[in-house]
């Protein structure tokens, strides 16, 4: 496989603690042991997506029969919906080779310089979350996406002078949590962008099902159901979850994965029938104790319940929106009745309460 396994990124954890990291779409250093042996490697093994898959089909063919490097793309989505691995699946259908990086670890234009020049024709350079490249890299991406090279300062004062640096034709593949928090310059630049959703629960079976067979692991189909269910439209936490009940199942059963063993493990782990964990309920209940259901601020919120606004918006919400959980309006987050009941709480009376019916389950960008 011509793809570069000594990235610079190191997808480094960020300290969440165990109960939210559990649940968390975040890359942990737990999860690199399974991106490598679970991460599909075909199009055809990836599960769901179907209209991303089916447009990028049609984008791949026109290349390989033109033999030409592909548009750049922007995906954007949630963690762990499967953005590395779509990168992956590209460059391999492609038959090309794959850098991949992120926007954190390209710290100065040098980084970034150095790695465009190492690209070879039809190349792919994948950037993580790559709203957090800084400004000035990030300036320099303009002209090496639109005309394929890059222009670097050489000296310095008044003597200083630009110097023009052909690069050979890439394809940049570009991942955030979302798009919105793109420049406009940057997103323009990509010629297509594919949003990915969270899965539905018979999408992330089949995953946990093909995954436990990777992993030689005998399963029923309500024990991967029970799993699939319960892993918040995420295959990252689908495949994080299989492990832990595995265990469950090796030291309290016969080693094969059934509904009971995965909904004994699930609440071991103190994921509920829905998946929600402790952060998600301190969430909903910091929302109605403190605030009276809302709407309350995010920043707020944050501050109250002692998570990151950015890991409440991107890892929690995403969720809790999908299950109508949680409204956003322009005043701040409130709770649904759907959230009171349940966490077995008497909803009021209110008209802007609002039910799932009311939920925008747009972009939450
Ligand atoms: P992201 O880059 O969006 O954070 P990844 O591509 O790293 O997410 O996906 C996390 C893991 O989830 C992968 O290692 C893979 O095992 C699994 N996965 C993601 N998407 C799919 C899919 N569509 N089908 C099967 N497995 C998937």
């Amino acid at each position: 496989m011509p793809i570069n396994q000594n990235a610079p990124y190191d997808g480094a954890d960020n300290g969440y603690d165990f109960e939210s990291r559990i649940t968390g779409g975040e890359f942990t250093e737990e999860d690199a042991e399974n991106e490598i042996s679970l991460r599909p490697r075909t199009l055809d093994e990836y599960v769901g997506q179907e209209k991303v898959k089916a447009n990028l089909r049609v984008f791949l063919e026109a290349c390989r029969q033109r033999g030409d490097s592909l548009d750049h793309v922007l995906l954007h989505g949630p963690p762990g919906l499967g953005k590395t691995t779509l990168s992956c699946i590209i460059a391999s259908e492609l038959g090309v080779n794959l850098k991949i990086t992120s926007g954190p670890a390209i710290e100065k234009i040098g980084d970034l310089a150095a790695l465009l020049t190492g690209l070879e024709t039809n190349d792919i350079l994948f950037i993580d979350e790559i709203h957090r490249l800084p400004r000035p890299v990030e300036e320099v991406l303009y002209p090496a996406m639109e005309d394929f090279a890059i222009d670097i300062m050489v000296g310095k004062g008044p003597g200083a002078k630009s110097v023009r640096i052909p690069l050979k034709k890439f394809t940049l593949i570009g991942a955030t949590t979302r798009a919105g928090r793109l420049s406009a310059p940057l997103r323009d630049r990509f010629g297509m962008s594919f949003r990915l959703d969270l899965y539905e629960p018979e999408e992330l079976a089949r995953i946990v099902t093909r995954s436990a067979g990777i992993l030689e692991t005998g399963i029923t189909p309500e024990g991967a159901y029970e799993i699939a269910r319960r892993s918040r439209g995420t295959p990252r936490i689908a495949n994080r979850f299989l492990k832990r009940v595995r265990d469950f199942a090796t030291v309290m059963g016969d080693g094969t994965i059934t509904r009971d063993i995965s909904d004994t493990a699930l609440r071991s782990l103190d994921v509920d029938e829905l998946g929600l964990d402790a952060v998600d309920r301190r969430m909903l209940t910091a929302i109605i104790k403190h605030f009276d259901g809302g709407p309350v601020g995010l920043e707020t919120l944050s501050a109250v319940i002692g998570e990151e606004s950015v890991t409440l918006e991107d890892v929690y919400e995403p969720y809790l929106l999908r299950l109508g959980f949680l409204n956003r309006t322009p005043r701040g987050r409130m709770a649904t009745a759907s959230a009171y009941r349940h966490l077995g709480l008497e909803a009021p009376k209110k008209e802007t309460r609002g039910s799932a019916d009311q939920l925008s389950f747009g972009d939450p960008d």
